[in-house]
């Protein structure tokens, strides 16, 4: 057991965005006579100037009382609506396809018959894209302004759900400036060590010649990862031979047309990005060094975009995740508990999800917290790591044999979740049981079944067979209804095949 109520400080290592945010989140947790304190050692550099938001970036701010304009101004945030898909199956830039954050609203993924979406398979079945079923997708297609996207997201029609691009060093400073009005103490300082007692709670932060007593520890040193790694020498779980990317250059782009979607374009050696902020575009190619260097890449990007490119950085990345994130009266959390490339921002959804799970425990626990809740998290981040890993794989799962890379990941053997995924995609679209796994100890799945049909379908993981056979097993009755969807879609009088079960 885990007794917080006589603690006196709660002490975080790291002033990035994670550990101001955990100040803040766990300010509202603890009574205001315990004192929170953010260590703060200079960075050691910036990461680049944007990011990509999560799904739950919002409910993150909302929850902890953070004002979305104001997020928005000094973060120069600008709306993310989805992710843009190029050249993934080896088509060059007109193969594309859409990952759109769909809400609620949209016929297409509210009915929902026997765990499938129907109306989503009967699409599939005939061979129709699936983004354009969300309304709000012609936003992209008239390249709305942000405040045209505001106009059609306030009308509440637009079948979206709003997630933001946004300059790292203006949402930390933002959190920061909140964090220190709430209360919560800066301190300048480097931690150089943890101090334990003989159960293996964290006592103190070894700040160089002098200590910090802590009651509660929350390490979001990132990739200091001071420690699960040093101190506590927990397994890393990697994801080196899942994920195929262990290297990235970031740079830097003039900005272009406003889009709201983070662009994913498949590279010779891995994939690029470029996230848009209202300045600049925040972009990075992410590659295997197996079959590039960084200046290969830059060779390549400079290529692929006619002009000079400057990187600004080059790192490892060393995908994966610890084994257990919280131990006793410490946890770590973001990039200090784990790291993915960012092609879908999990990275950032899971930190969410991660600080609103610790938040909860410790909140409904009123600060007395039993070693089996710690070890539900602790199993729930786990599955949530591999439900990341899954997901972030299948957008490998291309049929491209192009460069040295592709063909090597097609031969690559598949982790046995996700080949077993595949197993069952070949017959049926992806359903919430599939992502169930991934899910538990109050935890939510960050992708949802949604976002799974969407990366799966283009990719051909899911073939068109596959949507046509569960059509065929519809009553009667649901496939009248399915057969007027179609009608109206492709405006023909397509009769569903009772003997090929399939949409014409
Ligand atoms: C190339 C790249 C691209 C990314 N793109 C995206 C994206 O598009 N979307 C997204 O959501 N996420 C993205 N991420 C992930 C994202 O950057 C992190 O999730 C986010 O920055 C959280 O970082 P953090 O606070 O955990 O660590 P950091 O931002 O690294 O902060 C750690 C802090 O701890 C401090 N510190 C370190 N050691 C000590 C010490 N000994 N004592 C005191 N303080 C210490 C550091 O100075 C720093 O201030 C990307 C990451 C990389 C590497």
């Amino acid at each position: 057991m885990l007794d917080l109520t006589n603690a006196k400080r709660i002490g975080i290592i790291g002033g990035g965005i994670v550990g101001w945010l955990a100040a803040i989140a766990l300010r509202r947790v603890f009574d205001v006579d315990v004192d929170v304190t953010v260590i703060e050692a200079p960075t050691v550099f910036p990461l680049g100037p944007g990011e990509g938001g999560s799904l739950n970036l919002i409910d993150t701010l909302c929850r902890n009382e953070l004002d979305l304009d104001v997020f928005i101004g000094e973060a120069g945030a600008t709306h993310k609506l989805g992710v843009l898909y190029e050249n993934w199956r080896g088509g060059g830039i007109p193969d594309r396809y859409y990952r759109m954050f769909g809400g609620s609203g949209i016929p297409e993924i509210e009915c929902r018959v026997g765990g499938f979406f129907p109306l989503l398979s009967a699409r599939i079945a005939a061979g129709e894209n699936l983004h354009t079923c969300i309304p709000g997708f012609e936003l992209i297609t008239k390249k709305a302004s942000q405040v045209e996207i505001d106009e059609l997201l306030a009308t509440g029609e637009s079948g979206l759900y709003p997630s933001f691009h946004f300059n790292h060093a203006g949402f930390e400073r933002y959190l920061r400036r909140v964090g220190l009005a709430r209360g919560i103490t800066s301190r300048r300082a480097v931690v150089h060590g943890m101090r334990l007692d003989d159960r293996g709670h964290v006592n103190a932060f070894q700040l160089g010649g002098e200590e910090l007593e802590v009651d509660f520890a929350v390490d979001a040193s990132g990739f200091a990862r001071l420690g699960l790694g040093k101190v506590f020498n927990t397994r890393w779980c990697s994801f080196a031979n899942v994920l195929p990317t262990d290297r990235a250059i970031i740079f830097e782009l003039e900005p272009r047309a406003s889009s709201p979607v983070t662009r994913a374009t498949a590279m010779k050696a891995g994939w690029m990005w470029e996230a848009p902020l209202n300045r600049s575009i925040s972009a990075g190619y992410a590659f295997s060094s197996r079959y590039a260097d960084a200046a290969m890449a830059i060779a390549e990007v400079e290529n692929h975009y006619g002009f000079r490119v400057e990187a600004k950085h080059e790192l490892s990345l060393d995908q994966g995740y610890f084994s257990t994130a919280w131990v006793n009266n410490f946890v770590a959390l973001g990039t200090a508990s784990g790291f993915v490339e960012p092609l879908e921002a999990a990275l950032a959804a899971h930190t969410f999800e991660a600080l609103r799970n610790l938040e909860r425990i410790l909140a409904n626990g009123c600060g007395i917290v039993p070693a089996r809740a710690i070890e539900g998290y602790n199993s729930a981040n786990a599955r949530c790591w591999t439900g990341v890993r899954d997901f972030l794989r299948l957008h490998y799962d291309s049929k491209r044999i192009d460069t040295p890379f592709w063909r090597d990941l097609a031969a690559a053997e598949l982790p046995e979740g996700y080949a077993n995924l595949r197993a069952c995609f070949q017959k049926r679209t992806p359903r919430f049981i599939d992502i169930q796994p991934y899910v538990g100890s109050g935890w939510q799945s960050l992708f949802h079944e949604i976002d799974w049909i969407s990366v799966a379908v283009p990719l051909g993981v899911v073939p068109q067979a596959a949507a046509c056979a569960e059509l065929r097993r519809l009553s009667t009755e649901s496939r009248s209804e399915v057969q007027a969807y179609v009608d109206r879609l492709k405006g023909t009088i397509a009769k569903i095949s009772s003997t090929r079960g399939c949409m014409h």
